[in-house]
């Protein structure tokens, strides 16, 4: 059992409360004491203590039936900007990510071969941006080490290994996260149809595929920090993997291996891959080469689906990144050939499409987090 001083004790309610505020903006004092336990002189409290200090503001009147009206609360959005990162591994976004969670898209670039490259034009782009926190949450295709900064291992950034990504950046802290850990947890703060859920496998479909898994409501990290390395389950006896084996998921399943098939014999048009993965959903009705190789991806898809409903037994697998560009005659096969897979106890799992897009769902992962550990700070 944790013992916490009254001091700590009074931080974590005063974040519990600015974090009821910011997922559910709009909320009145009494809904943040139902949905927090905590009695309503101490949410009035702490809420006029972080009004004083314009972290949050009222807006509006929510009407109640018994004749008491409430005041409606926002977080504001201006308090702090910092900058946050989704690292891909060929295509790259800088997003300012502001107090109330929400991001903007400020920069993209396509990711340099070398960390050296990398980060020398991300310090370069950050630089541009003065009066932002000295906190920057980077989303990477890989693992990172309990510290969270340094980057472990990304087999698909040109394999990666141990690099100290805080060096690079000299006046700021930086804490590097999963991309998928980060998806999962955009899904789970932005959708409440998600959140609601307790067991959830989010499946983030990239140029390789990541996993997050939520347990009991709480992203699993395991003892190493490397849960939900799915995309290296190895599967097959074909398909080489950047991880060093052969037969991985993500060896044979990814966004990048599905247009490299397509492109064997026709070319595909579109900028980046996910352009071309996008397209190659697109024609899958009309074009039979299409229709053949995206067949051939869900087949691989369902495989591993099956198995982590076998190892897991979730209420809900969300399939994300580029998976929501997925046909929906596709899906609807996943989703049938899934259950019907699955081990009998597992047969009600649901299986949903992300409801954020590719472009969105890291970057938005890196904003939620960042806002909530720079209140950690701030409250
Ligand atoms: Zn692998």
């Amino acid at each position: 059992m944790e013992v916490y001083s009254l001091k700590q004790a009074k931080t974590i309610n005063k974040l519990r409360v600015l974090n009821t505020i910011r997922f559910e903006p709009g909320v009145t004092r009494n809904m943040i004491s139902e949905k927090t336990g905590l009695d309503p002189s101490t949410v009035t409290k702490l809420v006029n203590e972080m009004k004083r200090k314009r972290m949050i503001y009222e807006k509006g009147i929510l009407p109640s039936k018994l004749g008491r009206h409430s005041k409606r609360l926002y977080v504001n959005r201006d308090f702090s900007k910092a900058i946050v990162v989704d690292l891909g591994v060929t295509h790259s976004i800088v997003g300012i990510s502001f107090f109330d969670g929400t991001v903007e898209v400020v920069d993209e670039f396509d990711t340099p071969d070398t960390p050296e490259e990398c980060f020398r034009v991300l310090t370069e782009k950050v630089s541009r941006f003065p009066g932002v926190f000295p906190l920057i949450v980077i989303g990477v295709p890989g693992s990172v080490d309990k510290t969270h900064k340094k980057l472990a291992f990304a087999p698909n950034l040109n394999r990666w290994r141990d690099i100290d990504v805080e060096k690079y950046f000299k006046v700021f802290e930086v804490y590097l996260e999963n991309d998928a850990n980060l998806a999962a947890l955009a899904e789970m703060m932005r959708n409440k149809h998600f959140g609601d859920r307790k067991n959830i496998v989010y499946i983030l479909v990239r140029e390789g595929i990541g996993g997050g898994i939520i347990i009991e409501g709480k992203l699993y990290k395991g003892s190493f920090n490397a849960a939900g390395e799915i995309g290296h389950m190895k599967m097959y006896d074909r398909g080489p993997c950047f991880c060093g084996r052969v037969g991985c998921w993500e060896a044979n399943t990814s966004i990048s291996h599905c247009v490299r098939q397509y492109e064997k014999k026709k070319p595909l048009p579109g900028n980046t891959m996910y352009e071309k993965f996008e397209t190659l959903c697109r024609i899958y009705e009309e074009d039979p080469l299409a229709k053949e190789v995206l067949d051939e991806f869900t087949g691989i898809l369902i495989d591993g689906i099956v198995n982590l409903v076998n190892i897991l037994s979730p209420e809900i697998v969300i399939v994300g990144g580029e998976g929501v560009f997925l046909p929906e005659s596709v899906f609807e096969v996943i989703v049938s050939e899934t259950r019907r897979q699955v081990h009998p106890m597992d047969k009600e799992v649901s299986v949903e499409k992300g409801s954020l897009s590719n472009k969105e769902v890291v970057l938005e992962g890196t904003s939620i987090l960042s806002s909530m550990m720079i209140s950690e700070r701030l409250v």
